[in-house]
């Protein structure tokens, strides 16, 4: 039987939180684990919804420590696809069956905001379907542009709440405008999510539990959670891979924290586990994002090496999603999968 405080937001502080992240492999994760799956099935349920990426364009003016995208890196062939191919894209993952399209990028000027608009544009006009945006910094007027032709979501990770080590790793960049942009982008109406990486040089347990922290005050609708994973091309490619256990209960803390959110699988935890989808829908994720992208740009879009979603099928296998996730006893969603508050219009726990 579920006790009362299972069926509520849990409050935690951040003691709270770091003692959980603490928690030993075997019966404390386990039981950890088991919490955040009731609670997620309790909060979210059992539906999981499927968004199809689309990574448009792999020019990036940033030069973030870890990322094979950046500015410096020469040895990467660079694309940008048209509006009319991103369109097209979208088109096809909307008749194998997505309700949500992502368009990602790396920081690239050359779609202007209005760019982005008529691709936004085109793709709604193809169906009820969401779009989210995975561009980067902007101007707030810029977001309003996108906001206006019907952008729905947009996703921009603080990757580290920590500011010192966030300026490290993002030379000329600040945590301070990230969480301005993230603010922007909430009073503008989109559904907004955050996230970070677990295991960047310099993070400890207690960095993790300000990532945790910091996902709360900004009442994100979504929040991505992924392990560092080196590239060879970058200053931190002798830095090893973050740890699966602690991505895991960051996962699980997250979901305790923020129930209602809506946690995705990332790539990169598929990345360092074949079993990546699964481990993470059991322990809080109820969110899996499939690339889409057009077969050719996939292995060019290379932020880490050897990345889970070199292996998605054209379709993003949105068919084997379906079959296992039945054998887990979950189903796919057939909804847009909006943020929870936007479909009930509410924040409060709902009554045990
Ligand atoms: S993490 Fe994003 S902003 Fe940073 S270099 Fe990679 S693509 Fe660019």
């Amino acid at each position: 039987m579920r006790s009362k405080t299972e069926t509520r937001e849990t409050k935690l502080d951040a003691c709270d939180i770091t003692r959980m992240l603490e928690a030993c492999p075997g019966d404390e994760t386990e039981s950890l684990f088991a919490f955040a799956d009731r609670t997620r099935k309790h909060f979210v349920g059992d539906s999981v919804h499927i968004r199809g990426i689309i990574e448009f364009s792999n020019y990036c003016t940033r030069n973030c420590m870890y990322c094979g995208l950046r500015r410096d890196n020469r040895n990467l062939l660079r694309y940008r696809m048209t509006p009319d191919e991103i369109v097209a894209a979208a088109k096809n993952g909307i008749l194998s069956g997505y309700r949500t399209i992502v368009l990602q990028s790396g920081e690239d000027p050359y779609y202007s905001a209005s760019d982005i608009a008529r691709i936004t544009e085109g793709i709604k006009s193809c169906g009820d379907v969401a779009v989210t945006l995975s561009i980067g910094e902007r101007t707030l007027s810029e977001y309003a542009t996108m906001r206006s032709a019907g952008a729905d979501r947009f996703l921009l990770k603080h990757e580290t709440a920590d500011a010192e080590l966030y300026l490290r790793l993002h030379p000329g960049a600040s945590l301070e405008t990230r969480l301005e942009c993230l603010q922007n982008l909430k009073s503008l109406g989109f559904q907004v999510g955050s996230g970070f990486i677990v295991g960047l040089p310099g993070q400890d347990i207690s960095t993790v539990a300000e990532d945790i922290t910091l996902l709360k005050l900004l009442d994100c609708d979504m929040a991505g959670i992924g392990p560092f994973i080196p590239h060879p091309d970058t200053p931190l490619a002798l830095h090893p891979p973050g740890d699966v256990m602690m991505t895991l209960k960051a996962l699980a803390v997250t979901r305790l924290i923020l129930p209602y959110a809506n946690l995705p699988v990332t790539t990169a935890l598929s990345t360092l586990r074949n079993d990546g989808r699964h481990l993470a829908l059991s322990c809080g994720g109820n969110v899996i994002m499939p690339n889409i992208t057009p077969a050719k740009y996939r292995e060019l879009y290379e932020i880490y090496p050897d990345s889970a979603s070199l292996r998605d099928p054209e379709d993003g296998g949105i068919r084997e999603i379906a079959v296992m996730l039945e054998a887990m006893g979950r189903k796919m969603s057939t909804t847009r999968g909006d943020s929870f508050r936007r479909e009930t219009g509410t924040r409060g726990a709902p009554s045990s």
